[in-house]
């Protein structure tokens, strides 16, 4: 595969959480399964909005794995670079359905199962001596910094480089190489923990920050060199796309606010430039915010990219709902 329009877009409704059952929150999106596609009530769009994949608020993780993300990791084998990214207003399901949290045991998300899913791979196949490193990062506030360092915080601030040949590439980025899937959600864990202990506020950066793991496969066949490859696989956990509070457009927090959107703006204009055919051979707006810049190589050209818009079913939540809608709407326009 690898067509030129390889974006897909689904939107997931999670389920009214327990706290919204209890003050009485009211749902106010309809799913129509069938044809993947979603109805905003209350709202005088009467259209319903189209998508590639749909989950309604009764989906689990492994309808969400295995109808759109499963057939995309085998791109992975055949040297494609894969990307997923989970967009959404903080307390909508994206660290859920992505699984960055995950440690081992409990509910399983898009990243433990894709890992799961390789090392499946890599224990069936006699032809290739396969080379697998993880790395897991951070970016708040234009800053990047390496999660897997064992060093101070501050001294983990990466650099995002662009080299002619190579590309887009971290120097000193912690890379570990691992052998089995276990590996990974150590390191999984001992990143997630860095992120959430680092943080003075912790919760208010983790919804401002994205967090991008990636998975690099690197396959060496035994017989014939000339049929080596490889791919990576991201898997980012975007920062919150909720706006700032006016209330607290002062000082930092604004700043945090409009730095985040700048991020995610730019990113929503990268996904709709490649995916218009018209201006596909044209100029594409990387380096407009360093989260489009250090995904370069990972959307477009050689990778396929699935965008997850996640949202919440809670009438309170409407404006951010709309809002997530319309970025997943412009993505996925072709
Ligand atoms: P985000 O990462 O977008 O801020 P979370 O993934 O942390 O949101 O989800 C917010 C809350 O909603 C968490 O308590 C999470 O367990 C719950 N949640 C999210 N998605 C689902 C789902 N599909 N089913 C059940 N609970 C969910
Ligand atoms: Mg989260």
């Amino acid at each position: 595969m690898s067509d030129n329009t390889s974006i897909r877009v689904a939107v997931r409704v999670r389920p009214l959480l327990i706290n919204e059952l209890s003050k009485g929150s009211k749902e106010i999106i309809e799913v129509i399964t069938q044809n993947d596609q979603l109805l905003v009530k209350y709202l005088e769009k009467d259209t319903p909005y189209t998508f590639d994949y749909v989950f309604p608020n009764t989906s689990i993780e492994n309808d969400v794995y295995n109808k759109c993300v499963k057939h995309l990791i085998e791109n992975l084998y055949k040297g494609y670079n894969v990307t997923i990214l989970a967009y959404g207003q903080t307390g909508s399901g994206k660290t859920h359905t992505m699984g960055t949290n995950y440690s081992g045991q409990g509910d399983m998300g898009v990243i433990p199962r894709a890992v799961n899913d390789i090392f499946t791979f890599v224990k069936d196949n006699f032809s290739y001596d396969f080379v697998i490193k993880v790395s897991f990062m951070e970016l708040y506030q234009e800053v990047l910094y390496d999660l897997l360092s064992q060093k101070p915080r501050d001294q983990c601030v990466l650099d995002i480089r662009e080299d002619p040949t190579k590309g887009i590439h971290i120097p000193n980025l912690t890379e570990i190489e691992v052998t089995t899937a276990s590996e990974v959600f150590k390191a999984l864990e001992r990143g997630t923990a860095g992120r959430a202990t680092s943080a003075t506020a912790m919760n208010a950066q983790s919804s401002r920050s994205h967090a991008i793991f990636s998975v690099n496969i690197s396959m060496n066949h035994k017989e014939d060199c000339l049929n080596n490859k490889q791919a990576t696989l991201n898997l980012v956990d975007l920062a919150g796309s909720e706006r700032p509070k006016k209330t607290l457009a002062t000082g930092t927090t604004f700043k945090e606010g409009v730095t985040i959107n700048k991020g995610l703006l730019a990113l929503g204009n990268v996904i709709s430039f490649l995916g218009d055919e018209k201006t596909q051979h044209g100029f594409v707006p990387y380096r407009d915010s360093s989260l489009t810049r250090l995904l370069k190589d990972s959307l477009g050209g050689n990778s396929i990219t699935l965008m997850i818009a996640c949202i919440s079913p809670a009438d309170y939540n409407l404006e951010e709902t709309v809002s997530t809608l319309r970025y997943a709407d412009r993505a996925k326009k072709i």
